[in-house]
């Protein structure tokens, strides 16, 4: 059997997912003793162990000390790597379709469409990677703080400053370690745009996925056009009987008319890469539909799962403010570990509605504390507030940033504010 140019990029695919799965998903339980289970302690450990003795043996472990420093770079410091990987892939690919498909391409929407929705995916690369995602800086800060009010369960007044950047962390903010900024209703930091995905950029970045995911579609779509149209020019040069049903369906015939000309196998390698990352774009893009649906970030979404978790192991329990209960009542802490923070409540935006008349400390505020010690959102119990009940179920916690349903919270992700 001769190998053509097509087995490999196959056989690339096919290897390549693989791995991609087992070093992604091997770890979870469901995979524990299974053959992906093992697969990823060898990909993971054994290989990774092996190496480093065949390294220290031979060059007293400068191979590794060299890769560390180079992994490192690429994982902990911004750069261009996976988005260069990225613009190669899609350039290449595009080269490959003007050069074998565009030419059996005949309908001038066709032809008129195709460079438009090509060019797209560049255009939202060069926004997301190249706009401010939401750094926070002493000058914008109080604009922040003043848009994102803490919503007293997974953000709230008394965090500390970010120990990097030095300023107050307004709610929905987050570090970035690549970055090395605190940024802005923080969704996440992403490789292959070089940038956090953040309150300024979120749009260009949906953008971005759902220009990718058209050129993905859209992509399989001509090529299978491309190839049927071959197809039947070999096989049924006469026009097909219509009596015989099913005659697209001969499978040997595809394979045959795959390797019949150079042209006819590049073509298939496109549409079979663009159908195989098509369900992983659709499952990213859907989850982000998802969380704006929700009104979190992928940043958020991780903590609502702690607090999940908190809540189900009947440990998260509401404060209120002790005046409307006991006199001399004394705060309780809930894990017994947290004292009451010096500076206390001093710093406002709190999600306390403003009134003309004064208000004791802490009026009308609830906040949520739980007795888990070790969590990261364990907190102390703010001056004069008394523990009232216990959370029962996630569903009586109210996520203040949920402006209801997709349509409101689309708002705040397509228009965000500037002053
Ligand atoms: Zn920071
Ligand atoms: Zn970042």
């Amino acid at each position: 059997m001769k190998f053509t140019a097509l087995h490999y990029v196959v056989a690339f695919i096919v290897i390549f997912s693989t791995i991609v799965f087992i070093v992604l998903f091997g770890r979870l339980p469901t995979f524990k003793g299974t053959i992906v289970g093992k697969a990823h302690i060898l990909l993971w450990h054994k290989i990774p162990a092996k190496l480093l003795a065949i390294d220290k043996a031979v060059t007293g472990g400068r191979f590794y000390d060299a890769t560390s420093s180079c992994g490192n770079y690429l994982i902990n410091e911004k750069n261009w790597a996976v988005t260069t990987f990225y613009v190669t892939i899609l350039t290449v690919a595009l080269i490959f379709f003007f050069k074998d498909a565009w030419r059996y391409i005949t309908n001038p929407i066709h032809r008129l469409l195709i460079p438009l929705l090509a060019f797209q995916p560049y255009f939202y690369l060069y926004l997301s990677a190249f706009t401010d995602p939401g750094i926070i800086t002493l000058s914008n800060v109080s604009r922040m703080l003043d848009i994102f009010h803490y919503d007293d369960i997974i953000f709230y007044p008394d965090m500390p400053p970010c120990r990097t950047c030095h300023t107050p962390k307004p709610a929905r903010s987050k570090h970035c370690s690549v970055c090395k900024h605190c940024i802005a209703r923080m969704d996440h930091h992403c490789a292959w745009i070089n940038n956090c995905v953040g309150y300024y950029n979120y749009r260009f970045f949906l953008g971005f996925v759902v220009s990718n995911l058209i050129v993905l579609t859209y992509g399989s779509y001509l090529t299978a056009s491309v190839l049927y149209m071959e197809y039947m020019r070999q096989y049924f040069p006469g026009g097909y009987d219509s009596a015989t049903k099913y005659f697209w369906a001969d499978f040997r015939k595809w394979i045959k008319l795959i390797h019949s000309q150079n042209w006819t196998a590049a073509v298939s390698s496109l549409f079979m890469i663009a159908t195989l990352v098509c369900p992983l774009v659709i499952a990213f893009l859907a989850q982000h539909i998802i969380f704006i649906h929700q009104g979190v970030t992928t940043n958020e979404s991780e903590k609502w799962g702690e607090v999940e978790w908190v809540v189900n192991n009947g440990m998260l329990y509401v404060y209120e403010n002790g005046d409307h209960y006991a006199e001399n009542e004394a705060p309780e802490t809930a894990s017994g570990s947290g004292s009451e923070s010096e500076s206390g409540f001093a710093r406002p935006r709190s999600a306390v509605a403003p009134s003309d008349k004064p208000k004791p400390e802490n009026s009308g505020r609830r906040v949520y504390i739980h007795a888990y010690a070790d969590a990261e959102m364990n907190r102390s119990v703010p001056r004069g507030m008394v523990q009232t009940e216990k959370v029962q179920d996630l569903d009586s916690i109210c996520n203040i940033y949920d402006k209801g349903g997709f349509f409101k919270n689309w708002g705040e992700v397509f228009f965000p504010k500037y002053s």
